[in-house]
């Protein structure tokens, strides 16, 4: 047999692909033979590893972020549980494509699921210590509205090898009091922290560790992976028996304080300062106060705000709103009064200009009586406030001579003129308005904005 060598080899873009833009053909040419191959971007860009959970939303490796939370939003709706009540797998599957989202939603995990696959963000969502975002929640911001769900992804599982350490994220709820005020928190954490006894090293004394045999050495191993449905290919998938360190220490070798883990947890205590006019969901950043690895810099501690909802004041921007009642009197003859007690305990009086009328949902504005400005406190924004008008009730009417008030008031309206021919008198009852097109109501399906069609037969 003679050999065969390749003297030229063609890259040509795949014009006519319908699988993926970036699909290319290589066209292997010899004395005796043409070959061409198809690659895909996986295969030759380093793309995904894996692809199940773009497989799940239904979306190529390569969608761009918009396309990603589009088709998220269809599939979640699609499988709603409350839209699937007979469907028993319905929340499982929900909760599925909450977590693909989850992952694909953020340029950082999407990026680490690229090169690493489900083990690379694995632990994130599910007690990782990573942000964790409830697939209710993620629902609920997309559409609006609340439901609740357990939720669990991933698990433990060992990580690829990072230039730093990984951040520690932190939800922590204030009050628009602490945010208007501003406060210091100090708090108790646990943290990982490079073991002293070893070094780091995990090993008792001078002990080695040993070649891994599974991967010998190199931690990963060759796994088949389905890339998409019917596209099995071959890729490397991080050893897990020695974590992806392609070596493992021997159970005698291990540090007695670590017991190899490299690490132990040590109680620390944090202080952070909630400034005034911080925002919603702001972060505030501990930096190098996070779990330490050994060889690696520490990573971060990370708080990110979360505001409780308040009783009487709305938050929007440095702006807040509130709603005062104000009696009927006072709605026609004007106040002098505090109106606001404020989120710092301070009465805000306002008098109403003479012979002004209130009427019933009229707003008024308080001047630089809004929330601190972050880093700049002494200016602030404004207070928008709605007053509603309380009317008497029907207590108070039996305690005047309505005869009297009906010559004070402005007069009733005039009977019709001209009448209309027919005239039926119907009873007075009142109603809860919520009745009102009760038998109309039904699950309305509000579509997408930009109303692409999903699936047209021509
Ligand atoms: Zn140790
Ligand atoms: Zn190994």
């Amino acid at each position: 047999m003679s050999e065969d060598t390749i003297n030229n080899v063609e890259e040509k873009e795949r014009k006519s692909s319908t699988v993926c833009k970036r699909s290319r053909e290589f066209i292997f040419s010899s004395a005796r033979h043409v070959i061409r191959v198809n690659f895909c971007c996986p295969y030759i860009f380093g793309m995904p590893i894996d692809t199940a959970f773009y497989d799940l939303l239904g979306v190529h490796p390569e969608a761009s972020e918009d396309e990603i939370k589009k088709a998220y939003r269809k599939k979640a709706r699609e499988h709603h549980p409350d839209k699937n009540p007979d469907d028993p797998t319905a929340g499982e599957k929900f909760q599925e494509m909450a977590a693909a989202y989850e992952i694909l939603s953020s340029v950082e995990t999407r990026e680490m699921y690229d090169r690493y696959g489900k083990e690379g963000v694995s632990g994130r969502g599910g007690g990782g210590g990573g942000p964790t975002m409830d697939p209710a929640d993620l629902f609920s911001e997309l559409f609006g509205g609340g439901m609740h769900f357990g939720f669990d992804f991933g698990g433990p599982g060992s990580r690829p090898r990072r230039s730093r350490g990984e951040d520690s994220v932190i939800p922590y709820d204030v009050s628009l009091e602490e945010l208007y005020n501003g406060k210091s928190v100090k708090m108790n954490m646990e943290k990982e922290v490079v073991c002293n006894l070893c070094k780091g090293s995990g090993a008792k004394g001078a002990a080695k560790p040993k070649q891994c045999a599974k991967c010998e050495g190199r931690g990963w191993n060759m796994v088949q992976t389905q890339l998409s449905p019917g596209r099995i290919g071959t890729s490397r998938a991080m050893c897990t028996e020695c974590g992806g360190q392609g070596e493992k220490l021997r159970e005698k070798d291990r540090c007695k304080k670590c017991k190899g883990l490299k690490t132990v947890k040590e109680k620390t205590r944090q202080e952070i300062f909630i400034e005034r006019g911080m925002a919603d969901r702001q972060r505030i950043v501990l930096s190098g106060a996070g779990d330490e690895e050994p060889g690696v810099p520490p990573g971060d501690v990370v708080f990110v705000l979360k505001t409780r909802p308040h009783a009487s004041f709305e938050r929007s921007g440095n702006d807040l709103l509130t709603t005062v009642h104000i009696t009927l009197s006072e709605a026609l003859l004007g106040f002098s009064r505090i109106l606001v007690t404020h989120l710092d305990g301070r009465g805000v009086h306002v008098t109403s200009p003479k012979g002004k009328i209130i009427k019933p949902g009229d707003s008024i504005v308080l001047r630089n009586e809004g929330m601190p400005v972050y880093k700049n406190p002494d200016q602030k924004g404004h207070l928008y406030v709605i007053l509603e008008v309380d009317m008497p009730d029907e207590q108070w009417l039996k305690t005047v001579d309505v005869k009297a008030l009906e010559a004070l008031l402005p007069s009733k309206k005039a009977e019709m003129d001209p009448k209309p021919a027919v005239i039926d008198e119907v009873p007075f009852e009142e109603s809860d308005i919520v009745d009102f097109g009760e038998d109309e109501a039904d699950w309305e399906d509000e579509d997408d904005e930009h109303g692409e069609p999903e699936c047209t037969t021509q």
